[in-house]
């Protein structure tokens, strides 16, 4: 088959918070490049960078420091963190914050014209920038327009498959897919940068955007690249409970208990006393959900599998003004925020592991970079909440200065036929399928199965079932069929998901048995501790022949701080 093809310098996959920044910034180095941008769903519309609520950590206080948010940072990642990457994050964020107004972005300010800042989480300082509880509709809504201005080429609704591998090495680009017309478009680039946002819908109870499938993940791990910490997936602590809705996981943001919201079981018990007396909701997200996941499978939940989350003493009027989109979300779903108890579940949020990357975001292959959250290592085993969308937009626009920098030096991209070919006809494969099994049953399937096998918490028998349940689920798939249309087949679209979601899933949860310990927001019954001596250690993974993968493990490299025990603090 001869497949159409478009040539490009740069091409970004996802059309989020750092694909938008990558592409702004590549522009702004070289304006005579040619860019595209690829998403699955609407460019700047579609992701969770548009769904961030709770806002954007950035030191611009004199009284605040980098050296705070710094080890803030650390302690959340419970010391798993890549402290280089870390220390980009912070110390970049500030201009990230200056750029974004000067796109346009208003975020809340004090009376005395200052940008306000909340607290959040974890957080020794009040840094988290926001616009009311919209934040992320704001900077991605900026972000879109500024890049409507300019010669970048943008492409909804286009799905990337694989990665290309070049002819003389490395990225040569990547086959994608019009999801509206079901045609392929091989897309040839100097550079690769895949920022499709990780953070995939494996759970039951999930947060992220629907289409997020972990395909930027499962695409790495195909091309060799090297991941890293894969088992470290954060659970939100308070995701709505609202039946079959698809509102059951949406988050309320941590403003919330920053502002003094209450967790009460169904006993009407204020249940963080026992987990952490001392910070109560204000504990750290990992605590926090793990607290609200035991009270709900002890029998000290809702009928409906839940805990209470209240706002209401705040006062009516302050909760509406204050969280006028979750007061909405909460009236959508049918419950009144400012003025009773809302029910709520831990939730699957963000994967703080991903492709291994250096502080300019390059991976093992050459041209082709990873930034946003499908890049491990920032935030090691636990994400403090406003740090996610200050690392997309972070290393997005690293990524987009390094590929504009790079373009120029990587060769005219040039791929084989076979590759192509071999890509094109492993993602019609369903269409040759007739067997009895629904991709929409799959997925259900395999969300259960993470939740109750691979979940808050984890254990050696449960996660061992969990494998074996995605091996089955794999050749289930095998005998799954699509309707035989190309055009905006939403069966095919699941599939392709499935086959992400399997890759990451099994990924995540062969990572989970080798960690035998708990740590931020991986937590095994059967290794309860913590366990400094032998696991300040991050697991990578890499794809072998067939589809195998070779695991091992390597110690982190503290090249700032050294925690608390281990040698002298400051290196
Ligand atoms: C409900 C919610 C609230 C959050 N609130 C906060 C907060 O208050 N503060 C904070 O710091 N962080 C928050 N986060 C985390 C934050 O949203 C993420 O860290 C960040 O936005 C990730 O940015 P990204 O650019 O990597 O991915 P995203 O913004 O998710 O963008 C991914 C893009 O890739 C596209 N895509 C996916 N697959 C493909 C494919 N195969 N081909 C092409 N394109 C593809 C998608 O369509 C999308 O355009 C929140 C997350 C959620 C889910």
């Amino acid at each position: 088959m001869d497949f159409p093809t478009l040539r490009t310098d740069i091409l970004i996959l996802g059309g989020g918070g750092a694909g938008l920044f990558a592409a702004l910034h590549a522009e702004h180095t070289d304006p005579r490049l040619a860019i595209t941008v690829v998403a699955k769903g609407l460019v700047g519309q579609s992701g969770c960078t548009r769904m961030v609520q709770g806002g954007f950590n950035a030191v611009l206080d004199p009284a605040d420091s980098l050296e705070a948010h710094f080890l803030d940072t650390l302690k959340g990642g419970a010391w798993l963190n890549d402290q280089e990457l870390a220390w980009v994050l912070v110390s970049e964020a500030p201009q990230r914050i200056a750029e974004l107004e000067r796109i346009g972005c208003f975020f809340d300010r004090r009376p005395d014209g200052r940008i306000a800042q909340k607290p959040f989480a974890g957080q020794s300082f009040d840094r988290t920038v926001h616009k009311g509880d919209l934040t992320g509709i704001e900077v991605m809504t900026r972000l879109k327009e500024r890049l409507l201005g300019t010669s970048v080429t943008l492409l909804d609704e286009h799905r990337a498959l694989d990665l290309l591998p070049a002819r003389d090495g490395g990225c040569g680009g990547a086959l994608l897919l019009n999801i509206r017309t079901g045609q392929p478009l091989v897309a040839l680039a100097r550079v690769t940068i895949v920022a499709t946002g990780g953070g995939a819908r494996l759970y039951r109870i999930s947060a992220p955007s629907l289409e997020k499938a972990g395909d930027g993940m499962a695409m790495c791990w195909r091309a060799g690249v090297v991941l890293q910490d894969m088992e470290m997936y954060q659970f939100h602590p308070t995701g709505i409970i609202a039946g079959p809705s698809v509102l059951t996981g949406a988050v309320l943001e941590e403003g919330l208990r920053g502002a003094g919201a209450r967790l009460y079981n169904a006993r009407g018990e204020r249940f963080m006393a026992r987990y952490d007396p001392q910070r109560m909701e204000r504990s750290t997200r990992d605590i926090v959900a793990r607290a609200s996941y035991l009270e709900i499978q002890e029998g000290r939940g809702t009928p409906e599998g839940a805990v209470l989350l209240d706002a209401s003493h705040l006062g009516a009027e302050f909760v509406e003004r204050t969280f006028p989109g979750m007061a909405q979300r909460c009236r959508e779903a049918g419950y009144d925020l400012a003025r009773g108890p809302v029910p709520v579940s831990p939730t699957a949020h963000f994967h703080m592991g991903g492709a291994r990357i250096d502080p300019w975001c390059h991976t093992n292959i050459p041209g082709l970079l990873v930034a946003g959250e499908d890049a491990g290592g920032v935030h090691g085993a636990n994400r403090l909440g406003g740090n996610g969308i200050a690392e997309s937009t972070v290393f997005g626009g690293r990524a987009g200065d390094c590929a504009a920098q790079e373009a120029g030096t990587r060769p005219e991209p040039s791929v084989s036929p076979s590759a192509v070919q071999e890509a094109w006809e492993q993602a019609l494969a369903p269409f040759s399928c007739n067997g009895e099994e629904s991709v929409f049953a799959l997925r259900k399937a395999l969300q259960d199965l993470m939740w109750e096998k691979a979940g808050v918490v984890r254990n050696a028998q449960g996660l061992q079932d969990a494998l074996a349940g995605l091996n089955a689920l794999e050749e289930r798939l095998h005998r799954a069929s699509v309707p035989p249309v190309r055009e905006f087949n939403m069966a095919w679209q699941v599939w392709l998901d499935l086959r992400s979601m399997l890759t990451v899933s099994r990924l995540l949860v062969q990572s989970a048995l080798l960690r035998t310990e708990s740590r931020g927001s991986h937590y095994r019954t059967d290794f309860p501790q913590t366990n400094d001596q032998e696991w300040l250690r991050n697991i990578l993974v890499q794809r072998t022949e067939g589809n195998a993968s070779r695991f091992w493990t390597e110690p982190v490299r503290f090249t700032r701080l050294r925690p608390p025990g281990i040698g002298s603090e400051h290196i």
